[in-house]
Protein backbone atom coordinates (compact mmCIF):
# COMPACT_ATOMS: atom_id res chain seq x y z
CA UNK A 1 0.00 0.00 0.00
CA UNK A 2 1.29 4.05 -0.30
CA UNK A 3 0.92 6.08 1.78
CA UNK A 4 -2.90 7.19 0.13
CA UNK A 5 -3.77 3.27 1.24
CA UNK A 6 -4.29 3.02 -2.79
CA UNK A 7 -2.35 -0.09 -4.53
CA UNK A 8 1.19 1.18 -6.28
CA UNK A 9 1.46 1.41 -9.76
CA UNK A 10 3.62 -2.07 -9.78
CA UNK A 11 1.27 -3.74 -7.13
CA UNK A 12 -1.14 -3.90 -9.87
CA UNK A 13 1.11 -4.91 -12.48
CA UNK A 14 2.27 -7.64 -10.47
CA UNK A 15 -0.97 -9.12 -9.60
CA UNK A 16 -1.93 -8.14 -13.44
CA UNK A 17 -4.22 -5.79 -12.90
CA UNK A 18 -2.33 -3.62 -15.44
CA UNK A 19 -1.13 -4.56 -18.56
CA UNK A 20 3.23 -4.64 -18.94
CA UNK A 21 5.74 -6.64 -20.44
CA UNK A 22 7.23 -9.05 -17.65
CA UNK A 23 10.13 -10.06 -18.43
CA UNK A 24 11.33 -11.76 -15.40
CA UNK A 25 9.36 -13.10 -12.11
CA UNK A 26 10.88 -14.98 -8.84
CA UNK A 27 8.55 -14.88 -5.67
CA UNK A 28 9.45 -11.72 -4.43
CA UNK A 29 10.59 -9.49 -7.44
CA UNK A 30 8.74 -8.34 -10.59
CA UNK A 31 11.25 -7.06 -13.94
CA UNK A 32 8.89 -5.23 -16.48
CA UNK A 33 9.40 -2.93 -19.63
CA UNK A 34 9.47 -0.04 -18.95
CA UNK A 35 6.42 2.48 -20.03
CA UNK A 36 8.48 5.19 -21.61
CA UNK A 37 11.92 3.69 -22.24
CA UNK A 38 15.09 6.06 -21.38
CA UNK A 39 17.54 3.56 -22.88
CA UNK A 40 17.40 0.94 -25.73
CA UNK A 41 16.53 -1.11 -22.73
CA UNK A 42 15.03 -0.12 -19.62
CA UNK A 43 12.94 -2.33 -17.07
CA UNK A 44 12.06 -1.73 -13.76
CA UNK A 45 12.98 -4.21 -11.54
CA UNK A 46 10.64 -4.24 -8.10
CA UNK A 47 9.80 -6.26 -5.20
CA UNK A 48 6.53 -7.43 -5.20
CA UNK A 49 5.88 -6.20 -1.53
CA UNK A 50 5.21 -2.17 -1.41
CA UNK A 51 6.33 -2.26 2.11
CA UNK A 52 10.11 -0.16 0.97
CA UNK A 53 9.33 3.27 -0.91
CA UNK A 54 12.68 3.54 -2.06
CA UNK A 55 16.40 1.48 -1.58
CA UNK A 56 17.00 3.08 1.47
CA UNK A 57 14.48 2.26 3.39
CA UNK A 58 14.72 -1.57 1.64
CA UNK A 59 18.40 -2.07 2.35
CA UNK A 60 17.60 -1.08 6.06
CA UNK A 61 14.62 -3.44 6.44
CA UNK A 62 14.88 -6.34 4.45
CA UNK A 63 18.93 -6.39 2.85
CA UNK A 64 18.43 -9.81 1.66
CA UNK A 65 15.53 -8.61 -0.54
CA UNK A 66 18.08 -5.86 -1.91
CA UNK A 67 20.41 -8.72 -2.99
CA UNK A 68 17.87 -10.57 -4.85
CA UNK A 69 16.80 -7.48 -6.59
CA UNK A 70 20.13 -6.93 -7.96
CA UNK A 71 20.60 -10.83 -8.97
CA UNK A 72 17.57 -10.21 -10.67
CA UNK A 73 18.70 -7.20 -12.48
CA UNK A 74 22.30 -9.47 -13.45
CA UNK A 75 19.98 -12.33 -14.78
CA UNK A 76 17.87 -10.03 -16.93
CA UNK A 77 20.96 -8.29 -18.56
CA UNK A 78 22.66 -11.63 -19.36
CA UNK A 79 19.25 -12.19 -21.24
CA UNK A 80 18.66 -8.74 -22.62
CA UNK A 81 21.96 -7.01 -23.15
CA UNK A 82 25.64 -7.93 -23.26
CA UNK A 83 25.49 -8.55 -19.39
CA UNK A 84 26.49 -4.97 -18.65
CA UNK A 85 24.15 -2.58 -17.37
CA UNK A 86 23.39 0.60 -15.05
CA UNK A 87 21.24 0.24 -12.16
CA UNK A 88 19.62 3.54 -10.64
CA UNK A 89 17.39 4.32 -7.69
CA UNK A 90 16.20 7.25 -8.09
CA UNK A 91 14.98 7.77 -4.04
CA UNK A 92 13.08 11.22 -3.64
CA UNK A 93 10.99 13.33 -5.97
CA UNK A 94 13.60 16.07 -6.34
CA UNK A 95 15.77 13.88 -8.39
CA UNK A 96 12.63 12.18 -10.38
CA UNK A 97 11.26 9.74 -8.11
CA UNK A 98 7.52 9.40 -9.10
CA UNK A 99 6.31 5.80 -7.65
CA UNK A 100 7.26 5.39 -4.30
CA UNK A 101 7.42 2.06 -4.06
CA UNK A 102 10.96 0.46 -4.40
CA UNK A 103 11.90 -0.27 -7.85
CA UNK A 104 15.47 0.21 -9.61
CA UNK A 105 15.81 1.20 -13.33
CA UNK A 106 17.83 -1.01 -15.32
CA UNK A 107 19.48 0.40 -18.30
CA UNK A 108 21.69 -1.32 -21.05
CA UNK A 109 23.73 -1.47 -22.85
CA UNK A 110 23.98 2.31 -23.30
CA UNK A 111 21.49 4.73 -22.46
CA UNK A 112 20.39 6.97 -25.33
CA UNK A 113 22.04 10.98 -25.19
CA UNK A 114 20.11 12.92 -23.54
CA UNK A 115 18.05 11.40 -21.43
CA UNK A 116 19.13 11.03 -18.46
CA UNK A 117 18.97 14.78 -17.34
CA UNK A 118 16.89 15.88 -14.36
CA UNK A 119 13.49 15.24 -14.47
CA UNK A 120 13.93 12.07 -15.94
CA UNK A 121 15.98 9.72 -14.07
CA UNK A 122 18.28 11.67 -12.08
CA UNK A 123 21.86 13.10 -12.86
CA UNK A 124 24.58 12.72 -15.15
P1 LIG B 1 10.64 6.76 -10.98
O1 LIG B 1 10.39 8.04 -11.74
O2 LIG B 1 9.73 6.63 -9.80
O3 LIG B 1 12.08 6.51 -10.65
O4 LIG B 1 10.27 5.60 -12.00
C1 LIG B 1 8.98 5.20 -12.27
C2 LIG B 1 9.02 4.54 -13.62
O5 LIG B 1 7.84 3.78 -13.78
C3 LIG B 1 9.08 5.51 -14.78
O6 LIG B 1 10.24 5.28 -15.57
C4 LIG B 1 7.79 5.26 -15.56
O7 LIG B 1 7.93 5.37 -16.95
C5 LIG B 1 7.43 3.86 -15.11
N1 LIG B 1 5.99 3.60 -15.13
C6 LIG B 1 5.03 4.39 -14.56
N2 LIG B 1 3.81 3.86 -14.77
C7 LIG B 1 4.01 2.71 -15.48
C8 LIG B 1 3.13 1.72 -15.99
O8 LIG B 1 1.90 1.77 -15.85
N3 LIG B 1 3.70 0.68 -16.65
C9 LIG B 1 5.06 0.57 -16.83
N4 LIG B 1 5.49 -0.49 -17.51
N5 LIG B 1 5.92 1.49 -16.36
C10 LIG B 1 5.40 2.55 -15.70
Amino acid sequence: MSSTGEPSIFTRIAAREIPATIVAETDRIIAFNDIAPQAPVHIVITPKTSQYSNVVELAAGDPGLLVELVEVANAVAATVSNGQFRLVFNTGAAVGQTVFHVHAHLLAPQTAAGTLGEGTLGFR
